[in-house]
């Protein structure tokens, strides 16, 4: 085990809780153990207006270099709940998980228990409060579908709310807590009293648990293409939950979509996972936030006129209309940043411009901008910024950024 933090390290940067390992010194850390504490610490600091981030594993978030004045909080409960079997003879079973339990070894617990529902979502890292607010997905499975309701505590209520699957509206990457991050500050009182409520990095809702229904399975649906090759099988063929998650594990393995478990040496990092792989040499290729940008959703008119040869999906535009989703990590390959891109280093980094920067593509994926080693928040906002720009010259689409973006 890690050892604790020395008593003259009192708090951490977020370098040190990011899987990016990008981001300043923090003023105040709370590591709350119990539901009572973690409400009371977000209660005081939105009463005396204090910036507030909920972080969970650091692994969807880009942050400044520049000191947070504020409090972060990561809820250390991480309690599995098998609370009841589901209403009927389905034979489905209803868990409740703690927000601050690490999702990977949730999933782990389920495929170990026959719990069908979120063996393709193996490997994401990151805690099972923020895989709500971002609907995580990948290999044909979203966490939206075994979500039967999230427990939160609601900021500007000051009330402990359960709020329903169908009242969550649930998206791609998006949900009805993400929005709330995002909306515009709510002036209370007047006067001296008068304070702007602002969410922001963190929703208004603050995830304490969150109930999944799972059917009561050792097999599980191969949901993709990709992972149907894998296993050589067709797509929609039944298999063994085990073989499914060791082949996602694997998938992600080769493009080095898992976090680098040299992050757990780290002190900071200590209690907030159950399952550490054993970690080799630092692996820069995972220093990352994962895909950098969401896959666009266009009209069909944008599409015809300027996708041409781009892979094309259905999807659903902003306003709820059909569109045609697309691959950003095609465009931005097709538009000329290929595996291991890196700009030239700027004058700070080398003195001839001549050294590359610190942030740069994966080498074995495009999506994933990465930190190769003392990079700065600057050095990967200029690489996004600069692949944006090129992707929106190319095909007239602004690349939006996934990650929880703190400057
Ligand atoms: C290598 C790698 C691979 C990845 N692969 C995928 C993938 O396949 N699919 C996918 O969807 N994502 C993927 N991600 C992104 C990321 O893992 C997920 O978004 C994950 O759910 C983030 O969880 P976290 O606990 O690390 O969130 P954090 O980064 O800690 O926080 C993200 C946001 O959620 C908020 N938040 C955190 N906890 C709570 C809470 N309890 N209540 C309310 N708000 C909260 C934070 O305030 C912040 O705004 C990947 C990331 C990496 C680094």
């Amino acid at each position: 085990m890690p050892a604790t933090p020395s008593a003259f390290e009192t708090t951490p940067t977020f370098a040190d809780l990011t899987t990016i390992r990008i981001g300043g010194p923090i003023d105040e850390f709370v590591r709350p153990e119990t539901r009572d504490e973690v409400i009371d610490t977000v209660r005081r600091a939105d009463a005396q207006g204090t910036r507030l981030c909920i972080i969970g594993g650091g692994s969807n978030m880009l942050v400044s270099d520049a000191p947070f004045h504020g409090v972060v909080v990561r809820d250390m409960r991480d309690g599995i709940r098998v609370s009841r079997s589901a209403p009927g003879d389905s034979g489905d079973v209803i868990v409740e998980a703690d927000a601050g339990a690490n999702w990977d070894d949730f999933v782990a617990w389920t495929v170990s228990e026959g719990y069908e529902g979120i063996e393709g979502l193996s490997g994401i890292p990151g805690s099972v409060g923020a895989s709500v607010v971002q609907n995580i997905g990948a290999y044909g499975q979203e966490v939206a579908s075994s979500v039967l309701s999230v427990t939160a505590w609601d900021r500007q209520a000051g009330a402990i709310v359960e709020i329903g699957h169908d009242n969550l509206a649930f998206g791609y990457r998006f949900s009805a807590l993400k929005a709330t991050m995002y909306e515009t500050p709510e002036v209370q009182g007047t006067g001296e009293g008068r304070r702007e409520t602002r969410w922001f990095p963190s929703p208004r809702y603050v995830v304490l648990a969150v109930t999944y229904r799972f059917r009561r399975s050792r097999q599980g649906t191969v949901g993709m293409g990709q992972l149907a090759k894998a296993l050589g099988v067709e797509k929609g063929t039944r298999m063994d939950l085990t073989d499914i998650r060791a082949a996602v594990l694997s998938i992600r393995a080769t493009k080095d979509m898992l976090e680098d478990p040299t992050r757990y040496a780290n002190p900071w990092m200590a209690g907030t996972k159950r399952e550490i792989p054993e970690a080799g040499e630092p692996n820069h290729n995972r220093w990352s936030c994962g895909s950098f940008f969401i896959n666009p959703v266009v009209t069909a008119e944008h599409a015809r006129r300027y996708l041409d040869g781009a892979p094309q999906y259905p999807g659903v535009l902003p306003d709820g209309t059909p569109g045609v989703k697309t691959s950003a990590a095609w465009l931005i390959d097709h538009a000329g940043f290929h595996k291991g891109f890196r700009l030239p280093g700027v004058a700070a980094d080398s003195a001839d411009g001549a050294e590359p920067s610190s942030a740069g593509l994966s080498t074995v994926h495009t999506l994933a901008l990465t930190n190769r080693g003392g990079a700065t928040f600057d050095d990967v906002w200029r690489l996004a910024s600069c692949i944006r720009r090129g992707v929106d010259d190319a095909y007239h689409i602004d690349l939006v950024p996934e990650p929880v973006v703190i400057r």
